[in-house]
């Protein structure tokens, strides 16, 4: 997706700057280091999606790290959850002049009814939370569990609690779970104790998204083929934001009303948010199709 700046121009490329320690002959040569780069600043506030998109069996779960597994977070297949969790306390550590607030919260949403993975409460009725958009600008979900963390582990048990709750949910619910989609979110806060207490907030959503299998693969009828259309609408209508926004810069008409899923992730697509797509894919020839799909599915998206 392209990005704006502050100056409302479209930014189709995005600039990183890399420095490098001085090498061994710049030392040996008497070198100084004269690049010195000032971390906290310019503070700005960007919301960060990141959406996981393919059939099931293709590894969004395995991409997001939304299944929680003992100790994945220390080995090469830990997923992006748990890696952009410990990158953030590593950036909380490392800011003197700032104290930071972290808040999870994780949710799921299937059949256009959000369910709140941390309620803590096995009826899943008493689950049940709703968007509403604040007047202020932004949405919110009212009455969502938001868990307060300070450290890696501490969020990965709220990971692990989620994960919990929902694959509980799936097998009451005859395993649903490839057909709903999993927001893990990380709110961060950070207030300036020297400038006056200035405040800056950012929002993390990490969405391992529904199966993108269309409705008649699965043989779909009656209760099931709801489900499909219902999925199929969230899916839709990202695809139909994310063409949106990248057609003119987004200046035009972005149906974000069109599903729960993109009025939920409303503002954090588009605008200053930085958008991310993964789209997962098998390698299996019997797959093809719908791997084609899911590439066409994120060539739009471009
Ligand atoms: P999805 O969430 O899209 O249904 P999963 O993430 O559950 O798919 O992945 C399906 C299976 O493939 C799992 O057993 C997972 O561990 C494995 N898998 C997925 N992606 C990879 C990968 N990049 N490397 C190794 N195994 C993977
Ligand atoms: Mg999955």
């Amino acid at each position: 997706t392209s990005e704006e700046s502050s100056t409302g121009k479209v930014i189709p490329v995005r600039v990183a700057v890399r420095l490098r320690p001085l090498s061994v002959r710049e030392i040996r040569e008497g070198c100084q280091e004269s690049i010195d780069i000032t971390h906290d600043s310019p503070q700005v506030s960007y919301n960060v999606t990141v959406l996981a998109y393919g059939q099931t069996g293709s590894g969004k779960t395995h991409t997001m790290g939304t299944a929680y597994v003992p100790g994945i977070e220390n080995s090469e297949g830990a997923g992006i959850i748990p890696r952009a969790v410990q990158d953030i306390f590593e950036g909380v550590a490392s800011q003197a002049d700032n104290e930071y607030l972290v808040k999870i919260s994780f949710i799921e949403l299937y059949k256009e009814t959000l369910f709140d993975l941390l309620a803590g409460k096995n009826n899943r009725e008493e689950c049940v939370v709703d968007i509403r958009e604040d007047p202020r600008g932004g949405i919110k979900i009212v009455g969502v569990t938001e868990i307060p963390v300070t450290s890696m582990q501490e969020t990965m048990r709220c990971l692990e609690q989620g994960a919990l709750h929902r694959a509980t949910g799936a097998t009451a619910m005859n395993a649903h779970s490839s057909r709903s989609h999993a927001i893990f979110s990380m709110h961060v806060e950070q207030r300036n104790t020297k400038k006056g207490g200035s405040v800056v907030s950012a929002k993390f959503h990490m969405v391992d998204l529904a199966g993108s299998e269309r409705a008649k693969k699965t043989g779909a009828t009656g209760e099931r083929f709801r489900e499909g259309v219902n999925i199929n609408r969230g899916l839709l209508a990202l695809g139909n934001v994310i063409s949106a926004l990248c057609e003119e810069g987004g200046r035009g008409h972005i149906p974000y009303r069109d599903s729960k899923l993109t009025r939920l992730l409303q503002d954090s697509l588009g605008g200053n948010s930085h958008t991310v797509m993964v789209a997962c894919v098998s390698p299996a020839d019997s797959n093809l199709e719908e791997s084609l799909s899911t590439l066409r599915y994120a060539d739009r998206a471009r």
